[in-house]
C-alpha cells in the first residue's frame, strides 16, 4: 500500500483555521431532557416566545449541530460507529466539503470515471479543480485500470468511483475498487447512493483498513427521504473531523433531523419498501425483454434502468412526456447513446410505463 498522509494532504488554510463556534458547540447538554426544562436558554438570540406555529413541536431553538441522537439511530442500523458518521444536507454537502478539505484550486485535479454522477465534476469545476476522466469501459461500464497510471500525478487529489454507477446501474468490481485505494495516496470517494439494492456488499466496515476511503451513502434513495435532504459521509475519523470542523454550524435542520429519526425507528417497512422495489426491477426487466425494439437493457444493481433504443431514445422519450410519464434521457452523455434511464415505481406506474412503451413502438411499426 501507498504510504498515506493525511495531514499533509490537508489544505494548509484548513490546518490553520479557528473553526466557528456556535453557542449549542460551547454549552451542548441541551439534549438530555431533564435538562432542557430547567435550563433557561439566553445564549443563542433564538425567540424564547417561541414560533407562531400552533403545534407542539417547537422550533425557535438551534438544532444540535452534530445531529448526536440521528448518528446515534444510523450507528446501530449500519453497525459503524458514531465517530465514522458525517451527515450532510445531501451528498452534494460531503462532496462540496471534501473538495473544500482537500484540493486547492487552479493547481490540484481529480479523476472521475463517466458516465457517471454529474455533481463530482460540476463540484470540481465550481472549486477550480482539473477534474480528469477516464471512461468506462464500453462493453461493460467498469473502470479500465491501466488508464489510471498516465492521468494520475501528484496534484491528483480526489477519484470518485460511483458503485452501483448512476447512470449505468452496474457494480463497480470490488477488486477494481481495492485496487484504486491501495495505489492512490489521495482520497477515494466511494459513493454507494444506491448500494441497499445491489448483492454486493458495502465498503462500510472497511474504513478502519482504508484510511483513504471515503464511502457516500444516502436517505434519498432506498430510505425515500429525498425530499429531508440528508446525506451520509462515512470515514475514518480523523478525516470525520476535519469535515465537523469546517461545516456550516447547523448544517441538518430540526425538522430533517426530526423527521429522519422517525423513519429510521421503521426498519421493517424500509425492507418491505425494499423488496417491492426488487421484485418490481424484475418485472420491468422481463417486460422490456419482451419488447424486441429496447437494443439493450443494461444489468443493474440499483433503482433504475438503464435502456438503449436505437434512433428513438428522442422520439420515445417525448412520447412519455406527453403521456405525462417522465424518463431521463441520457442520449447526450458520453457512452450512453440512444440511452434512456428510468427509475423502477410502483406496481401501477410501471404498467403505465409498459403499456406507453409498447404502443410507441407499435405507432412507430404501423
Ligand atoms: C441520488 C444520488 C446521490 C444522492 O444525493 P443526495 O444529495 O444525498 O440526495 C448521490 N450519489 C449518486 C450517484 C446519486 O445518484
Amino acid at each position: 500500500m501507498l504510504k498515506f498522509n493525511l495531514l499533509s494532504l490537508i489544505r494548509k488554510n484548513i490546518v490553520k483555521l479557528n473553526p466557528y463556534s456556535s453557542a449549542r458547540i460551547e454549552y451542548n447538554n441541551y439534549d438530555n431532557k431533564k435538562n432542557k426544562d430547567i435550563i433557561t436558554f439566553l445564549d443563542a438570540n433564538e425567540n424564547s416566545f417561541g414560533s407562531t406555529l400552533c403545534e407542539k413541536n417547537f422550533y425557535n431553538r438551534y438544532p444540535d449541530p452534530f445531529q448526536r441522537k440521528l448518528k446515534n439511530k444510523i450507528s446501530k442500523i449500519k453497525k459503524i460507529s458514531t465517530s465514522n458518521i458525517f451527515l450532510g444536507n445531501g451528498s452534494d454537502e460531503i462532496i462540496d466539503l471534501v473538495y473544500r478539505i482537500f484540493s486547492y484550486p487552479n493547481i490540484d485535479n481529480s479523476i472521475i470515471f463517466p458516465p457517471t454522477y454529474g455533481m463530482y465534476e460540476i463540484m470540481g469545476k465550481i472549486h477550480g479543480v482539473d477534474v480528469r476522466s477516464i471512461p468506462l469501459n464500453k462493453e461493460d461500464y467498469q473502470i479500465n485500470l491501466n488508464k489510471l497510471e498516465n492521468i494520475i500525478d501528484k496534484y491528483s487529489k480526489i477519484i470518485f468511483i460511483c458503485s452501483p454507477n448512476n447512470p449505468t446501474g452496474n457494480d463497480i468490481k470490488e477488486e477494481y475498487i481495492i485496487n484504486i485505494i491501495n495505489r492512490f495516496s489521495g482520497i477515494v470517494i466511494l459513493d454507494e447512493a444506491y448500494i441497499d439494492f445491489s448483492n454486493k456488499e458495502s465498503f462500510s466496515k472497511k474504513i478502519e483498513k482504508y484510511p483513504n476511503l471515503v464511502i457516500l451513502q444516502t436517505l434519498s434513495k432506498s430510505w425515500g427521504l429525498a425530499g429531508i435532504r440528508i446525506g451520509i459521509g462515512i470515514a475514518s475519523k480523523e478525516i470525520i473531523n476535519w469535515m465537523n470542523k469546517i461545516k456550516n454550524p447547523y448544517n441538518i435542520s430540526e425538522t430533517s433531523q426530526k423527521i429522519a429519526l422517525n423513519a429510521l425507528e421503521n426498519k421493517n417497512l424500509f425492507l418491505c419498501n425494499l423488496k417491492n422495489i426488487l421484485i418490481e426491477r424484475n418485472y420491468v426487466i422481463n417486460e422490456f425483454k419482451k419488447i424486441s425494439y429496447i437494443n439493450k437493457i443494461y444489468p443493474s444493481s440499483a433503482n433504475f434502468i438503464l435502456i438503449k433504443v436505437k434512433n428513438y431514445s428522442k422520439k420515445l422519450y417525448n412520447y412519455l412526456v406527453k403521456k405525462k410519464i417522465i424518463v431521463r434521457d441520457r442520449s447526450k452523455i458520453i457512452l450512453c447513446n440512444h440511452c434512456l434511464r428510468i427509475t423502477i415505481g410502483t406496481k401501477k406506474e410501471n404498467k403505465f410505463l409498459i403499456k406507453n412503451i409498447k404502443n410507441f413502438f407499435k405507432k412507430m411499426y404501423r
